[in-house]
């Protein structure tokens, strides 16, 4: 047989290698070698003359020729037990005998990056999404900028790919990247929960370069008939500008988040204006909270406090309230009851002395302005677990993207974990 043949020049541990690695008869293994001081595994590979006959011409599928043969060039593969292996070959370039083109014979063990196989790299982009990228690098022994490498192309293969003509309903949220100083813009498509896009900035310009790129994925912004944001005037203007005939939802996620900032806001004018520190001190982290959700120790300190004559505490009722409402099935007595507390807090606030309740009135003022918006967030329920399901993909991303080199890394990072992407990209499509 032919195939035993070609074989024949191998001995038997050469013949078991060709074997493991999947290679067919115009392949091969020319020599193993290992190297006892650095325990490292070397299989060098030649091609076999009858690789000629498979190849044909990119351009015209003409027959070609041998030309010459590239440099030396070494692939990491996966280990032979403990020890790490390499693939070196020098691969053939050939030339076609209509057109004369001149091109580089791929090898099936090729990754997409430089140094490594496709098994590698399928490896460690399975390491990478459950540990961050430094803590891979050191584990497998390669550097973090080449495994980044991997990623890089990997991701932005596979996300070239993604086609959008079917998302209609739009989650829009922004993710500080590095304490708090630069800001990167998410969106997401909220029914099939996966990210679209990401672009650093927090304007209205991110916007912009969303409508740009969803219409290279085949999505029209027509399409658009729903946007889960928060109340941001950048925002509101990118929308309104990009896909006015959207409907825009104000998440629930955001306006508790900002209630909560007003009854820290509330405790410290407080605290300020005197008379209550043996009250408020050592509580910030209570009243971030639900009741239900306090410690043991922090519930006792709670029931010391003599919440009557605090209006701290006033405020954090307000917050609980309003969070209550969102617990309500039915729209018209949610809307009912948000005008009722918007009525409630202006009353309150002027009965309190030196205005301290005045960051709650800001809420109450921001319900009233927004009130169509946050109403609908009982017309499209499903929207808003993603919303915060996205701010826990957030804390994932921030994660496993410790020591990210760039913000380029950091929004490959979201893509790598948020996008549902085909991973590992086999082979490169045609551009
Ligand atoms: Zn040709």
């Amino acid at each position: 047989m032919d195939h035993c043949a070609t074989l024949s020049g191998m001995n038997a541990p050469e013949k078991l290698f060709h074997m493991l690695l999947g290679l067919g008869d115009e392949w091969q293994i020319a020599e193993l070698e290992f190297d006892k001081d650095s325990g490292e595994v070397r299989v060098r590979i030649n091609e076999q003359s009858n690789l000629l006959s498979q190849q044909r011409c990119p351009d015209d599928g003409g027959e070609v020729g041998i030309y010459d043969h590239g440099r030396e060039r070494e692939w990491r593969h996966l280990n032979v037990f403990e020890h790490k292996c390499f693939i070196q070959a020098r691969l053939p370039r050939v030339r076609c005998r209509t057109c004369g083109k001149v091109f580089q014979v791929k090898a099936p063990w090729e990754g997409l990056s430089m140094h490594f196989t496709a098994s590698f790299e399928a490896m460690v982009l399975l390491l990478m999404r459950e540990m961050p990228v430094k803590k891979v690098a050191e584990f497998v022994g390669v550097s973090d900028t080449r495994l980044w490498r991997v990623l890089a192309r990997h991701v932005a293969e596979a996300y070239r790919q993604l086609d959008f003509s079917a998302s209609t309903c739009i989650g829009v949220d922004e993710l500080a990247s590095r304490k708090g100083h630069n800001y990167v813009t998410v969106f997401a498509d909220l029914l099939e929960k996966r990210v679209l896009f990401a672009v650093p900035g927090k304007d209205s310009a991110t916007w912009n370069a969303f409508a740009q790129e969803f219409e290279k994925h085949a999505g029209d912004m027509k399409q658009i008939d729903c946007v889960s944001m928060d109340m941001s005037r950048p925002f509101k203007k990118g929308a309104a500008e990009n896909c006015p005939q959207a409907e825009i939802v104000f998440d629930k996620y955001h306006l508790i988040a900002k209630a909560n900032k007003a009854v820290g806001d509330t405790r410290r004018a407080e605290i300020r204006h005197g008379g209550h520190y043996d009250d408020l001190k050592k509580t910030r982290w209570i009243w971030l909270k639900n009741p239900e959700n306090l410690t043991e120790k922090q519930a006792k300190r709670l029931e010391q406090i003599d919440q009557e004559n605090l209006v701290t505490a006033q405020a954090y009722q307000m917050r609980l309230c309003l969070q209550d409402i969102y617990n309500l099935q039915d729209v018209e007595r949610a809307e009912r009851r948000l005008m009722a507390w918007c009525r409630w807090v202006r009353q309150k606030a002027k009965q309190t002395r030196y205005g301290l309740l005045s960051h709650m009135v800001k809420v109450a003022q921001c319900v009233e302005d927004h009130f169509a918006g946050i109403l609908k967030h009982w017309e499209h329920r499903i929207t808003n677990a993603y919303m915060e399901g996205m701010n826990n993909m957030f804390q994932m991303v921030k994660r496993r993207a410790r020591g990210y080199r760039n913000e380029q890394n950091f929004i490959m990072m979201i893509y790598f974990i948020g996008s549902k992407l085909q991973l590992p990209v086999t082979a490169i499509h045609s551009k």
